[in-house]
């Protein structure tokens, strides 16, 4: 941590009030798209959990539906046996989201986290390939665990685990180096046999780096990750945990794209309400478990299951995709005019959907605007390898009022940070 970061860590530590480093209160009450502290102050999240509150706060009936469940007995912990919210949820899911995309994945609960999903999509990529290699791009966050881990891309996290790790080979992302054709890169190393790349099982990416500072990578680069793997015959593993179930506007990330990844890993907002709660799509011919060769103790949250299945319920029109493109709109055109207007921010507008945000090249610049937009009641966070970007997550059901109100707040906190 740098010394302001230390500073503000040992202030809040000492004061006991919270154990949160960058919103430094204890947070009480929250409902759609605010939280309320302890002391009563109101606060605008644009955070949502990091993508995992999508569909808000509390929702009233996903609250409703999990007490009624409660109150009658219904089970809450069973391992990953059959029960009816895990039945219903199944059935809904294929209903509601995999038929109509002429998609055809088998549903595995792989545990409770992001970080699990995409454990589970690296082992099953090297089972099924016989090959130990998972090629994934600079900036890449897939999780904190030796597997997951070893395909991030960010060497101050992988310093964590104290020694290299293997089986991965990092290729640049999508504008990685301005002008330079990342594709043609990646391809080279895969035709040259003498490039030390061995032929991977998998190639895992997210299609919006969240963690790695909100890069959206292009369609076309997309579509043509997806050809070299359909060539060399390579599993496309898309992890959709923070940029799925409807950040960037679509439900699945990648459907812009019109590619069909052969592994889908989601988590964050596919409980719901904020449940821990992991999918790991798979293509059925590759779908290749023995019993009990992926388990866990926590696979089957029954009460997630629920409120995973009342959020669905978003997805039977097109509805909730139309109108979270529009508010996106908004936001976009919001951040462009803020970036506009403050030309010593130097700042540069990024992202898709409701999954946006603001790189600002100046050291800790960033992260003052966070800290002067807490003191103002708007929670933002940044992302970026250096912290270098604000980045905006507002959950999904946000309406353009409470967009506005952040916005204003952000714009009042950048000019007291500049100042
Ligand atoms: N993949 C992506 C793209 C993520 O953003 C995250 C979490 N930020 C993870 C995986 C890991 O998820 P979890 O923290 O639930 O293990």
């Amino acid at each position: 941590l740098s010394d302001k970061k230390m500073k503000t860590f040992e202030e809040i530590e000492s004061a006991v009030r919270s154990y949160s480093r960058g919103w430094p209160t204890v947070f009480e009450k929250a409902k759609g798209y605010k939280m309320w502290d302890t002391d009563g102050n109101e606060y605008i999240d644009f955070f949502a959990g990091a993508g995992t509150l999508n569909y808000g706060h509390n929702d009233d009936t996903m609250q409703e539906k999990m007490i009624e469940y409660i109150k009658n007995d219904g089970i809450i912990h069973s391992l990953d046996m059959g029960t009816t919210p895990r039945k219903e949820f199944l059935e809904r899911y294929k209903e509601i989201i995999l038929e109509p995309r002429d998609l055809d994945y088998k549903i595995m609960f792989p545990g409770p986290t992001g970080t699990n999903t995409v454990e589970s999509a690296l082992k099953i990529a090297r089972k099924v390939t016989g090959r130990d290699t998972v090629i994934s791009f600079t900036n890449a966050f897939h999780g904190m665990t030796i597997g997951s881990l070893s395909v991030t891309g960010n060497s101050f996290k992988r310093h964590g685990a104290g020694v290299p790790l293997h089986h991965s080979v990092s290729m640049p992302f999508d504008d990685y180096v301005d002008g330079q054709n990342s594709i043609a890169y990646l391809e080279r190393f895969l035709e040259d046999s003498g490039s030390g790349v061995a032929l991977p099982a998998a190639i895992i990416l997210e299609t919006v780096q969240g963690e790695g500072g909100i890069n959206a990578a292009s369609m076309e680069w997309l579509k043509e990750i997806e050809n070299i793997c359909r060539r060399w015959d390579i599993l496309l593993i898309v992890d959709d945990v923070q940029a799925g179930n409807g950040r960037t506007g679509t439900y699945f990330s990648f459907e812009p794209a019109g590619i069909k990844p052969d592994v889908v890993c989601l988590s964050k907002s596919i409980g719901g309400v904020g449940l821990p709660m992991a999918i790991t799509l798979i293509k059925p011919e590759y779908d290749q478990w023995g019993p009990g060769e992926h388990n866990g103790t926590f696979r089957g949250n029954n009460l997630a299951f629920i409120t995973a299945t009342e959020a669905l319920k978003r997805w039977e029109t097109n509805d909730f995709s139309k109108e979270i493109q529009e508010k996106a709109q908004f936001l976009s055109d919001s951040i462009k005019e803020i970036i506009n207007k403050y030309p010593e921010l130097n700042g540069e507008a990024r992202g898709r959907g409701l999954m946006q945000g603001i790189a600002i090249e100046k050291e800790d610049l960033a992260n003052e605007i966070c800290a002067e937009a807490f003191n103002r009641g708007l929670i933002v966070e940044t992302s970026g390898p250096s912290d270098e970007v604000v980045k905006f997550l507002p959950p999904l059901i946000i309406d353009k009022e409470g967009l506005a109100k952040g916005l204003k707040i952000l714009e009042e906190s950048i000019k007291a940070a500049i100042s």
